[in-house]
Formats: structure tokens, C-alpha cells, sequence
């Protein structure tokens, strides 16, 4: 039998929706001229106690070490456990931290902090530490540093490892097989290794990771951003210690002047622009979560595309919690004679769940060009707009992951003390219910969550189409018919997600 957990109340739904037709108001009698202004920033360093703290830090970086080390010991502990580990997934800790904690806490992570995972990321560490074995922050030598062929240089590779990532997740049922997610940090790591053992800088994280890209996307709707201080100094400066590097910091891993940033899409938080800028320029700054994917991030055709991609997916896993899903695979694999796994099956249903998304949305571009009346090309369209998909993914990926991290309690001091669930029994149907009873957050406080963050995602998303077209389109108001495509692109994916949000969801674990 299949635990569920309850979906959101209808006086929610009801709550969003209101919201809904009431932005929708707002947008059309908000002047496009106010949607045209100036993003503001507070600068953290300038706080009394809070700014040297995080000077400190960022300057320091022992710091980031003893971080690295820690989450680097527990991705081995990991594997350790799920290689020879009980093959029960809610007790063996390779599952429960990386599918659970890990995969649903990182979304929530950025929310508040930003990249600052990939500051820590274990696949990186690990990877630096065996082409390069010193913990310091020295460039790396061993690598051969060769260029990335100049077709890899795009977000296509990372695109189509996502597609994979998810394809064994919830294809392939990794996320409730120890041994096979062990084998997966395996693979990770290798490939990672390879990458910085024969790419310059850390190509794996800039082009091909689809965790990292992930986060960097979503990083565009985080409150904080790295950025110098004075862009004055910047430009004036000519060393560029931080996109060179000194002797003793690795330059910037993917590439990036501190003076030109608009966006922290690339940036890993890794902190070497901070250490090596011999102007101490480099700060941390609070703005308006919207801002980047508003006006402040430059469109890019394959970065369109990976925005795209990233809310089919993100709709993709929230369907296939639901419980009508597995009737749906039944379905499709009597009428194909698919057997075992159905893996088949899964394949047609994923592939069909992103063609639908990507076919709504190229049907809205083509819908405001053929509107707009304007020379403004298909291409352009594409990728200006493409950042409405970004508060829409991300609002419910969040939700969604919320569900997880709040019913699905996990005892991690047992873990601990356990990880390889050496003589430990499923959980029976009465635990995994206590556990789903036993809830970090109160229920109606979640609902209030989830039905916010959806509407946080309408707004932003309306943000975007106004002041996109500007740039685009006009900045008249007499006639704003071709905005009508793009709204019900976002109308018709906030509303599929909050149908989703208030189904029943089949628990992980
Ligand atoms: S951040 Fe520092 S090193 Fe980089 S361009 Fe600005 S002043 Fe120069
Ligand atoms: S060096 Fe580059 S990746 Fe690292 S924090 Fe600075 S801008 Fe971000």
C-alpha cells in the first residue's frame, strides 16, 4: 500500500487564485514606465558585528576548508554505506541523506543563501583534491588545462545530463536503491575528476554539471549576490586578480570579471574573487529577490532553453508523485507490451511531459511575435522571456520539496549512529504513518507556505513578462494585447502546479 500525503486545501487554491486575478489586474494598469527602474542592493559588509563576520569569512579561507572536509567525509560515508549497506532505503543513510535531505533541502537552501553549496560541493572537493592534492587554495597544476572544445562551451551538456539525472531518479527508482545511488556519487565523481583533470578551471561546473546549473538559475531569484563594492575600482582595475588569479588563489573557476557580473548564474560562491582582489572590492550585497531574472540577467538561447527544460522537469516530478501515475504507466505499457521496470513506458512519459511544456511555451513566443507587429526576431522572444519560467519552476519545486522535507521526518541521530542499517527491519505501515504525522512545521502553516511561494512565482513571473517587453517589444500602453500569450503561458503553468500541489503525493520513502 502507498502512503499519500494530503494535498492543499481548497480555501487555499481558492486563496491563490484570487491572487491570481488580482495581479492579473495590477499588471494591466500598472504603467510600463514604473516596471523600468533600478535595482537597489544593501551592502552586508557595511552592517556593524555582521559585516566583519562575513569579511571573515569570505577572506578566510580555512573556513571553507574545515566545510569542504566535512561534507567531502560525509559523501564517503555515504557511498561507504550504500556500497555495503542494508538495501532498505529508509534506513540505510546513503538513501535517506541524499534523496531526502540533501536533493529536497538544496532548492530551500537557495531560497536564503544562494550558490553556497557548490562552495562545498563534495564532487568538486574531491575532484580538486585528486588532480591537485593540497587542501590550499593554489591554481591547479596537474591539470592538462586544455580549452573546452568550443561545442561543449553552452548549457546543452548539462541540459541533457539533468534529463538523465531525473530519468534515473524516478525512472530507474535510484532514489529507493542504496547501492545504485551509491554507485551514481561513483560516477559523479569520476566524471568530475576527469573534467578538471584535462579541462582549464572547473569546466565540469560551468558547462556540464546540472546540479550546479540548477542552483545557478535558481541563484537568480536568491536575495543575496556577490558584486564589487565600487564598479569604479573595478574598472579601473588591471590586474583582474580574480578572473586571473594570483600565485597563491586559483583564479575565478568559471570565468567571470567581478566588475561585469549582472547575474549569479556562473558564480559558485567559491570565494577566490574575495581573497585575491588586491582591493579587498569584492562584497555581498541583500536586493530585491526578483531583480536578475526581471531585467538584471542578458538572455542566452541555450540558457533559455535550460530555464524551459528546468520547469518541465520541475512539473515532471511533481506528476509523477501523484497517485494516478502509476496507472498512467500501466496504461501506456499494456498498450506498448512494456514489462519489468517499465522503463520504457517512463521514457514516453517523460519525454511527452517536456514536449508538452516546451511546445505551450513556443507556442506563446510564437503567439507575441506574431502580435507584437514588431521586427523583433523568434530567437529574441525566446530567450528575453524564458526567465518567466524561472520563479514558475522554481516557486514549485520549492512547494514541492517543502512536502518532502516536512512529512517525511527522518531520525537522523539513528542514521548516524547507523548508517549502514545494519540489522534494522522496513519501517512498518504504523511507523511511516507517525513519521508523515510527525511534522516539522504545522500543517496549516505548510499550506500558508506552499500557497505563497506559488503566488510569489505568479507575481515575479508577471514582473518579468512586463518589463521584458519593454526592452523588447514598446513601452506603449494603448494597445498591450501581446502580452496576452506570455501571461497565459504563466496563468496555465502556476495553475497546473497548483492543481498538483492539491492532490494527494505518494511519499518517497
Ligand atoms: S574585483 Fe578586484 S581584482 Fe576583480 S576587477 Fe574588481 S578590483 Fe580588480
Ligand atoms: S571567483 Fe567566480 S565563482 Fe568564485 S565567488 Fe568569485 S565570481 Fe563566484
Amino acid at each position: 500500500m502507498t502512503m499519500t500525503h494530503p494535498g492543499l486545501p481548497m480555501a487555499w487554491g481558492i486563496s491563490v487564485c484570487l491572487f491570481m486575478a488580482l495581479t492579473t489586474i495590477w499588471f494591466f494598469v500598472r504603467s510600463n514606465a514604473a516596471a523600468v527602474s533600478s535595482t537597489r542592493h544593501f551592502d552586508l559588509m557595511t552592517l556593524p558585528v555582521i559585516g566583519s563576520v562575513l569579511h571573515y569569512i569570505t577572506t578566510h579561507n580555512w573556513i571553507l576548508i574545515v566545510l569542504k572536509l566535512v561534507f567531502a567525509g560525509l559523501f564517503l560515508l555515504i557511498i561507504w554505506a550504500g556500497l555495503f549497506g542494508t538495501p532498505i532505503a529508509e534506513r540505510n543513510i546513503a538513501t535517506v541523506f541524499t534523496w531526502n535531505l540533501w536533493w529536497s533541502g538544496l532548492i530551500v537552501a537557495v531560497f536564503f543563501i544562494g550558490s553556497a553549496w557548490c562552495a562545498v560541493c563534495p564532487w568538486n572537493s574531491i575532484a580538486r583534491w585528486l588532480v591537485h592534492p593540497r587542501l590550499s587554495n593554489y591554481k591547479f597544476s596537474n591539470s592538462l588545462g586544455l580549452k573546452v572544445p568550443k561545442t561543449l562551451r553552452t548549457l546543452w551538456p548539462a541540459l541533457w545530463l539533468f534529463v538523465g539525472l531525473t530519468w534515473l531518479e524516478l525512472g530507474f527508482g535510484i532514489t529507493t536503491d542504496p547501492y545504485a545511488t551509491a554507485l551514481l556519487a561513483l560516477v559523479m565523481i569520476i566524471i568530475t575528476t576527469t573534467s578538471m583533470a584535462l579541462f582549464e578551471r572547473q569546466a565540469f561546473c560551468q558547462y556540464f554539471c546540472p546540479v550546479g546549473r540548477t542552483i545557478g538559475f535558481y541563484s537568480q531569484l536568491a536575495p543575496v549576490e556577490l558584486r564589487p563594492q565600487s564598479k569604479d575600482v573595478c574598472i579601473n582595475c588591471t590586474s583582474l586578480d580574480c578572473y586571473y588569479g594570483t600565485d597563491k588563489i586559483s583564479p575565478c573557476p568559471t570565468h567571470q570579471v567581478m566588475g561585469r557580473m549582472t547575474q549569479n548564474t556562473y558564480c559558485l560562491s567559491c570565494g577566490n574573487c574575495s581573497q585575491s582582489c588586491p582591493y579587498d572590492n569584492v562584497t555581498w550585497r541583500l536586493r530585491p529577490p526578483s531583480a536578475e531574472a526581471v531585467q538584471d540577467a542578458r538572455p542566452h538561447w541555450d540558457e533559455a532553453w535550460f530555464m524551459v527544460v528546468l520547469l518541465a522537469l520541475t512539473s515532471f516530478h511533481g506528476i509523477t508523485m501523484m497517485p494516478f501515475w502509476e496507472n498512467w504507466m500501466s496504461t501506456i505499457a499494456r498498450t506498448i507490451g512494456d514489462q519489468g521496470r517499465l522503463l520504457v513506458s517512463f521514457t514516453i512519459g517523460l519525454a511527452l511531459s517536456l514536449l508538452l511544456v516546451v511546445l505551450v511555451y513556443l507556442a506563446a513566443v510564437w503567439m507575441t511575435k506574431y502580435l507584437c507587429h514588431k521586427t523583433t526576431t523568434f530567437k529574441s522572444l525566446f530567450s528575453q522571456f524564458a526567465f518567466i519560467a524561472l520563479p514558475l519552476a522554481f516557486a514549485y519545486h520549492l512547494a514541492h520539496n517543502l512536502n518532502h522535507l516536512t512529512r517525511e521526518s527522518v531520525d537522523i541521530g539513528a542514521l548516524l549512529t547507523n548508517p549502514l542499517g545494519t540489522n534494522t527491519l522496513p519501517l512498518t505501515m504504523a511507523e511511516k504513518h507517525d513519521r508523515m504525522m510527525d511534522m516539522v512545521l504545522a500543517p496549516n502553516v505548510l499550506f500558508g507556505i506552499q500557497a505563497g511561494l506559488l503566488a510569489f512565482g505568479f507575481l515575479i513571473s508577471l514582473l518579468v513578462i512586463k518589463r521584458r517587453s519593454v526592452n523588447l517589444i514598446s513601452l506603449d500602453e494603448t494597445n498591450q494585447v501581446y502580452l496576452l500569450p506570455m501571461l497565459l503561458f504563466a496563468s496555465v503553468m502556476t495553475g497546473a502546479h497548483l492543481w498538483l500541489l492539491m492532490q494527494p503525493m505518494v511519499m518517497r520513502l
